[in-house]
């Protein structure tokens, strides 16, 4: 409890009173700056701060708040006297149009009052305060915060102290302004340290996966509060689904997320940062729950480009967790996560082009040539059969001329369809080239090889076009298989082979299976 007559502390009027006084000021400011200057944590600056008022003008209750531009709010931040109304300052946050400390931060001007009860910009601090003095800590054209000294006799305050106050305000306004300057730097240096970590991945990616969650690491490490998720979007279905996120519940595992619904929705629908300092507000009313116990959420947009391909969810357990600056940090993450992800899809889309043919989706010659040479070094390994199937419409020439290209193209389109309907997953198709087809099938005996060539040889006799009448279509396919080993034991020996019976296939009146096996025999028979 503030006591009304204790005897006013010794350093009040100290130099006033004193001839030299001024010499003694600056000797003591000073002192000040030094104590100031070797805090290294901003609760010491401003503890220091306060040491250094009371040094410098013997007041008893002292308030040191700092201004927050942002929000135009005033905060204290520490604090010396003030009996039991302590811990209510502590807490307390102030517009700038409250009290004479507000009038001070908002005017740039230090204001003292005589007798706060004939000042009505006073708003009670100490029940018991006659007089009152605030000055801001102004630093070129910012306020860094303010000091505010009360006391409970009337005039408590002189000229001289707000002249030293004056000064002391702006040295701690400096070493206020110099922590948060070299508080963002370290900021700033963690964020490019974690953007360059996630551009680091865009070379070592070979799994999606893995990419996403060394992803989350890095945001873990520069914001810890946030726990992070990453949602895809897959544009076909317009939905996002979890990709990475291992803090996330089962709940929200395997959600999806259509665009526009809930937080993440929301953020995928606008492209614009979503952010929920409490989700048990009723704004919050859309949340779709991430970890447990989440208290605040922010959904950041993944924009590369200019398509949205994802959105990164941080949350967090605490109550409006995320400030400014780490909104900033996580967005920034966010955007060098889209980069990489995307990079990552372009290369498997190219790698999956160079591989593919244009019109069918089948495999291309290149590709099925490289299937061909491994499955045989696999093959001879584990001393595996298999059996090359090549395939050749007949007379397509014909169906181009009759119905023109655009019907040729989409009957090989149906073509390809029917193959890939006909084999096992294990076996390979391919579009060698034109209306050349080939199958590739593993571990696969004598009578189902045959058994597949003959109900490819039938799908293709049935084949319906859209827009062409049945009678006039008549398609079918000469068909040649070679077995591995017998027919050939290299890739090219058994590309030859099949080759071989599929030119007899032709030659004996086309729409026909020919075995490569029934070739040689009847070349030692000389029956052929
Ligand atoms: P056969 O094999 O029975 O001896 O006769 P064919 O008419 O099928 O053989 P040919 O090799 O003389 O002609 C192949 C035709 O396939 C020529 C070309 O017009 C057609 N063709 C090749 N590639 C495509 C394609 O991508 N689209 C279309 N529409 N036609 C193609
Ligand atoms: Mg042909
Ligand atoms: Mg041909």
């Amino acid at each position: 409890m503030a006591n009304r007559n204790r005897r006013e502390a010794p350093g009040r009027d100290r130099f006033a009173s004193v001839p030299g006084g001024k010499l003694v000021a600056l000797s003591a400011l000073y002192e000040s700056t030094r104590a100031i200057g070797g805090r290294s944590s901003l609760e010491e600056i401003l503890e220091e701060v306060l040491n250094q008022a009371e040094l410098l003008i013997g007041c008893e209750h002292a308030a040191l708040m700092l201004y927050d531009e942002d929000t135009e709010t005033l905060r204290v931040a520490a604090l010396r006297g003030y009996g039991d109304g302590r811990e209510n300052l502590l807490r307390s946050v102030m517009k700038l149009d409250e009290g004479l400390s507000g009038w001070a931060v908002r005017s740039q001007r230090a204001v003292r009052v005589g007798d706060v009860r004939l000042d009505r910009r006073y708003r009670e601090g100490l029940p018991e305060a006659r007089s009152d003095m605030a000055v801001p800590l102004v630093v070129g054209r910012h306020v860094a915060g303010v000091i505010n000294v009360e006391s409970e006799r009337e005039d408590a305050f002189t000229e001289e102290h707000e002249k030293l106050l004056t000064v002391l305000g702006a040295q701690a306004g400096l070493a206020i302004l110099a922590f948060r300057t070299q508080q963002a730097l370290r900021g700033r240096l963690a964020q490019l340290e974690a953007l360059h970590q996630i551009s680091q991945l865009a070379s070592e990616a070979d799994s999606l996966g893995v990419t996403l969650n060394q992803m989350l690491d890095i945001a873990q490490e520069t914001v810890p509060e946030a726990e992070c998720a990453i949602l895809l979007l897959d544009p076909q279905s317009n939905v996002l689904t979890l990709a990475a996120g291992e803090g996330y519940q089962a709940s929200a595992r395997y959600l999806e997320i259509p665009v526009g619904r809930g937080v993440t929705g929301r953020c995928a629908a606008t492209g614009e940062v979503q952010h929920l300092r409490d989700l048990r507000s009723p704004e919050a009313g859309h949340y779709i729950p991430g970890i447990p116990g989440a208290r605040c959420e922010l959904a950041l947009p993944m924009v590369a480009e200019g398509r949205t391909i994802g959105v990164l969810n941080a949350e967090a357990t605490e109550l409006d967790a995320f400030g400014s600056q780490e909104i900033q940090t996580l967005t920034l993450l966010a955007q060098q996560a889209a980069a990489v992800i995307r990079g990552g899809q372009l290369l498997d889309e190219t790698r999956r082009l160079a591989i593919t043919d244009g019109l069918t989706g089948l495999h291309n010659r290149r590709h099925f040539m490289r299937q061909l040479e491994e499955n045989v070094l696999r093959a001879t390994r584990y001393q595996e059969t298999m059996a090359l199937v090549m395939l050749d419409l007949d007379f397509f020439k014909e169906v181009n001329d009759r119905f023109g290209h655009q019907v040729g193209d989409r009957v090989l389109e149906l073509i390809a369809v029917a193959l890939k309907e006909s084999v096992r997953d294990s076996d390979r198709a391919a579009r060698l080239g034109g209306e050349e087809f080939a199958l590739l099938l593993l571990r696969c005996d004598r009578e189902l090889a045959i058994a597949i060539a003959e109900r490819v040889r039938d799908r293709i006799r049935d084949l319906t076009v859209e827009d062409v009448p049945d009678a006039d279509v008549d398609l079918s396919a000469s068909v040649g298989i070679a077995f591995f080993p017998e027919d050939g034991d290299s890739p090219k020996a058994l590309m030859r082979a099949a080759d071989d019976a599929l030119y007899t296939a032709k030659r004996s009146g086309r729409d026909r299976v020919v075995l490569a096996q029934s070739i040689r025999t009847a070349a030692v028979d000389g029956t052929s």
